[in-house]
């Protein structure tokens, strides 16, 4: 049995869609108070009424400094402190070398590493004064263990969360801060319904669990990187994935056995 969250209070940028909010919604379920957090302020508002009164929406690009700063500052005038910021705003345009340009690169790097670390930053005061925090960065699967055509600059951005997690995790440590990473493999958002059901069928077949993850299968690691049972923990990635990296040859997928 786990200690119950209620009445804590958690930041989850990026949480108008997608990954994003089944973090919100599950958070909420568990009693935390949801500072839900997008570009839109319409779209974050949103996914706060559907969690309930301990939601509430806000406006931040996470490139930006002073945004990240009025994102802290407000979940601290709205719910008094920040004991989870669930870092999770990341966008994944495709570009192959060759053909990707300068201001692609710095675009993805800009929102999912220096949005990293903006969020982790304009937290921090709060939390250090807390003496307790927890962390949790949204990765990916690409970049620290896959590749993919098109992903180059999304690779790094996502390789280098993990590098910026394991620093962090050592500096915030004095203050009872831990630091984690959730590594989703392919999940199935709403994004990935526009795709189509043939490229949902043909991603799942490279699964051994032979289909895509639900936004709450993240959802559950990130509650649990947030618990008070998981203190002890930091500086950690957890790939959820279906077992998606496992497989050495499409032969391992084929030479499996039914259930
Ligand atoms: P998504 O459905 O496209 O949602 C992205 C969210 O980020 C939206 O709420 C978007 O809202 C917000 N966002 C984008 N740029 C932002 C910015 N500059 N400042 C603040 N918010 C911003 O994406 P997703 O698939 O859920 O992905 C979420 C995270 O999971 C990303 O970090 C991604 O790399 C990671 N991930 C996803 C998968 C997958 O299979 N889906 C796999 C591995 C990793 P606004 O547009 O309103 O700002």
């Amino acid at each position: 049995m786990f200690t119950p969250l209620a009445g804590k209070t958690v930041i989850v940028t990026g949480a108008s869609k997608g990954i994003g909010r089944g973090i919100a919604l599950r958070f909420g379920q568990a009693g935390l108070n949801v500072l839900v957090v997008s570009r839109s302020l319409a779209e974050a508002e949103k996914v706060a009424a559907e969690i309930g009164p301990n939601a509430s929406g806000f406006a931040a690009d996470v490139t930006r400094v002073g945004d990240c700063d009025a994102m802290a500052a407000t979940a601290v005038a709205r719910y008094g402190s920040i004991d989870v910021l669930c870092a999770n705003a990341g966008i994944f345009p495709a570009a192959k070398l060759g053909e990707m340009t300068e201001a692609d690169f710095d675009h993805v790097i800009g929102t999912n590493l220096k949005g990293t670390f903006l969020s982790v930053s304009a937290v921090l005061p709060q939390m250090k004064a807390q003496k307790q925090g927890r962390i949790v960065l949204t990765s990916s699967i690409t970049g620290p263990i896959t590749g993919f055509p098109g992903w180059s600059h999304y690779g790094a951005s996502k390789a280098g969360q993990l590098g910026f997690m394991r620093t962090a995790a050592i500096e915030l440590a004095p203050w009872n801060i831990t630091v984690n990473a959730v590594m989703p493999g392919n999940i199935h958002t709403e994004g990935m319904d526009g795709m189509g059901e043939a490229y949902i069928a043909s991603t799942a077949a490279c699964v051994p669990m032979k289909k895509l993850g639900s936004v709450f299968d993240i959802a559950n690691a990130a509650l649990f990187f947030a618990s008070e049972e998981a203190g002890y923990i930091t500086g950690q990635g957890l790939s959820i994935d279906g077992g998606q990296i496992l497989p050495e040859s499409p032969m391992a997928l084929d030479e499996m056995g039914t259930a």
